[in-house]
């Protein structure tokens, strides 16, 4: 079965996974500069009239941008358009039908042949260049699929990028990870030393008696490093939320709410909001402080709901 299925995958190998792709831009000085700047590379050979464009940029060129390939409906129409070929989905299917619906990027490589300057207009092909044998790693066993992307200037090789991927089944029986331990430091032990003892303390400063949180080694007002604490008397309210969906972290069950919560006294802490639904949350929305016990060292402040939507 296992090796009927691996020559099927191999007989994918040499073709094309995706054919006339046309660039959405021309190689052009913003987006060169833009580049650089995110970059904070500063080489002299990217800017002036004889500009060439970082040759890592190389990918930056085939990019369909936010709307994707398929909005270039001028260009599209002149290259009898371009994309993904029904040979690369109908690998991508076998594979999932074989049980590797999840994939993972592993590595990649470019090589450079000529550089490219502002006003080049590229093209390029995709060709599927391997389909390994069936492997097994950490994240679960699958196949690793190869593909070589071709990028041209006319009929001038300009460079190449290989990339890798890992179609794989997940690993079933994972035992869930614990959630993530506090980093406590120097500037903030006083805090957890509180949260220990089932207290919320808030840092304040004895210059200007102005309240802080999270904790912070110096007085963002007044600049004075010297610091007492209150306790929180528990109450506060939604001062914002998010919900999160994606990426799922191993130790959490999205989907979840995340708030920042308004304390009484004025300060503001991120906390999860319990006793409701994630979809029940709301700004504004009354809260109580509880301590919740996630496993045996794990305490964390988190904040219950005052009332329940009906
Ligand atoms: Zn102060």
């Amino acid at each position: 079965m296992g090796d009927e299925l691996d020559a099927r995958l191999k007989a994918y190998e040499g073709l094309k996974a995706v054919v006339a792709g046309v660039g959405r831009d021309p190689v052009n000085a913003p987006m060169i500069r833009h580049w650089c700047e995110a970059m904070g590379d500063t080489g002299a050979a990217y800017e002036g009239p004889d500009a060439v464009a970082p040759p890592t940029m190389l990918q930056v060129w085939t990019m369909g941008g936010l709307a994707g390939h398929a909005a270039r409906t001028d260009r599209t129409a002149r290259t009898g358009g371009a994309g993904r070929t029904e040979a690369y989905d109908e690998l991508l299917a076998l594979l999932d039908e074989a049980g590797c619906t999840s994939v993972v990027a592993t590595d990649s490589e470019q090589e450079y042949l000529r550089p490219l300057r502002p006003g080049d207009e590229i093209t390029f092909d995709v060709v599927i260049e391997s389909v390994s044998a069936r492997k097994t790693t950490k994240l679960g066993s699958g196949y690793f699929v190869t593909t070589r992307m071709d990028v041209r200037v006319g009929a001038e090789l300009a460079g190449t990028h290989r990339f890798r991927i890992l179609k794989y089944a997940p690993a079933r029986h994972k035992p869930k990870p614990p959630r993530p331990r506090p980093v406590v430091n120097r500037d903030n032990a006083g805090f957890w030393e509180g949260v220990a003892q089932h207290r919320l303390l808030i840092q304040r400063c004895t210059g200007c008696a102005t309240l802080r949180h999270p904790w912070l080694p110096g007085c963002n007002a007044c600049g004075c490093p010297d610091w007492d604490t209150v306790e929180a008397g528990g109450e506060g309210t939604v001062y914002s939320y998010v919900v999160m969906h994606h990426p799922p972290f191993p130790a959490f069950a999205p989907p979840y709410a995340v708030a920042l919560i308004e304390l009484t006294e004025g300060v503001r802490i991120v906390s999860n909001v319990i006793g409701v639904p994630y979809d029940k949350v709301r700004i504004g929305m009354p809260v109580r402080l509880v301590f919740h016990s996630y496993d045996d060292e794990l305490v964390l402040p988190v904040f219950k709901a005052e009332e329940v939507a009906a």
